[in-house]
């Protein structure tokens, strides 16, 4: 069977590339008659698969030496908990900007820990802008500030990391991280969820600049406590192997590619052929402020929802799948990750084109 162009958000299309790789090594990883599914994530094959990928995501991400690479499960929901128990150290407020669903979502965990100070809040435009920089209302004794670059179902995003001194700055980049070069010294905290940009699900990748470890109080429980797998490398219990193999041959796909530099220039023109195609046409909406635009999102409406059923229908006969928006917001989605190669948003584009014609 021929395989689709897939614009689900999460778990998302990988590159063929990649799994074609791993089908080959399935049944015997180099020489060692088993696949990595089934190897001691002691063993040694299987450390040299652990440390080759985060050699190869600190070469992408230019990933400075005072920050260490943690390899997690739980998702980007378990970091909506485990930020606000390791970063507070102390202090009792944390401010947050709310963009979206996800900010919501983060924002909800992080009040059950502390004070939440919304210092920001795009609710005003319905979440369709990102309210600018110099109206953000911040704590000065805050003990960080969390956003979330990219917000996966509104698709809003931000296109420059915000200036916040001397406040450690946390991201959840589940949806963007690794689509452009982004200056990882900014932060005091990157997480991802690995489904949408990085890998399989499973694994959340931490990025934790160091000083930042080592303040959770003694009742936080050992496996939500940062420290506790920094210092284990990730291992201090069974970390999700397959995953972590998965997402190592991402990195060194990524890195074929020419790297973020690269990602980020095709990333950009394959979501501003999507936009362009969407702004020129009558029958197509997409609500959100161009300046915040997401590369990695687009949702987009039909003048007429009552053929939402029948362009996901003909779309999916076309060989366009997971199309449909999220339920919180109806009409479509595209999400257009780096695995989307640029021919999966041309015939996306060239799909809507007949699809307008047919029934506008
Ligand atoms: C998907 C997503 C999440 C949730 O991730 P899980 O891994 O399912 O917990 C959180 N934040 C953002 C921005 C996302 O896109």
């Amino acid at each position: 069977m021929a395989r689709v162009y897939n614009f689900s958000a999460g778990p998302a299309t990988l590159p063929e590339e990649v799994l074609s790789r791993a089908a080959s090594e399935m049944l015997d990883y180099k020489g060692t008659g088993m696949s990595v599914m089934e190897m001691s994530h002691r063993s040694k094959e299987f450390i040299s698969i652990a440390e080759q990928a985060e050699a190869d995501l600190r070469e992408l991400l230019n990933i400075p030496e005072n920050y260490s690479v943690l390899f997690l499960q739980g998702g980007a929901t378990s970091q909506f908990s485990m930020v606000p128990l390791n970063l507070l150290r102390g202090r009792n407020s944390a401010d947050y900007i709310n963009t979206g669903y996800w900010s919501r979502k983060a924002i909800a965990e992080a009040k059950k820990f502390c004070e939440v100070n919304i210092a920001a809040s795009g609710e005003e435009t319905n979440f369709t802008s990102i309210p600018p920089r110099d109206e953000w209302k911040l704590n000065p004794e805050a003990a960080y500030v969390h956003y979330t670059p990219n917000e996966t179902i509104g698709g809003v995003e931000f296109h420059e990391v915000p200036d916040v001194g001397d406040l450690p700055l946390v991201a959840d980049m589940s949806s963007t991280i690794l689509s452009r070069p982004v200056d990882v010294s900014r932060f005091g905290l990157i997480y991802a969820g690995a489904q949408k940009n990085i890998g399989p699900a499973g694994l959340t990748i931490v990025i934790i600049r160091e000083d930042l470890l080592g303040g959770a109080s003694s009742e936080v429980p050992t496996m939500l406590n940062y420290e506790t797998h920094a210092k284990a490398g990730s291992m201090y219990n069974t970390p999700p192997t397959y995953s972590w193999y998965i997402a190592g041959l991402v990195f060194q796909w990524l890195k074929e590619q020419g790297g973020l530099e690269r990602m980020a220039e095709i990333n950009k023109r394959k979501a501003e052929k999507l936009y362009t195609f969407i702004d020129n046409s009558e029958f197509y909406n997409n609500p959100v402020d161009p300046a915040c635009r997401s590369w990695m999102n687009i949702p987009f409406t039909l003048k007429n929802p009552e053929l939402d059923g029948k362009f996901l229908e003909l779309a999916r006969e076309a060989g366009l799948v997971n199309l449909k928006g999220h339920r919180s917001v109806g009409g479509m989605r595209a999400s257009i990750y780096n695995a989307m190669p640029e021919a999966g948003v041309d015939a996306l584009i060239g799909f809507m084109r007949e699809f307008e014609k047919k029934y506008s």
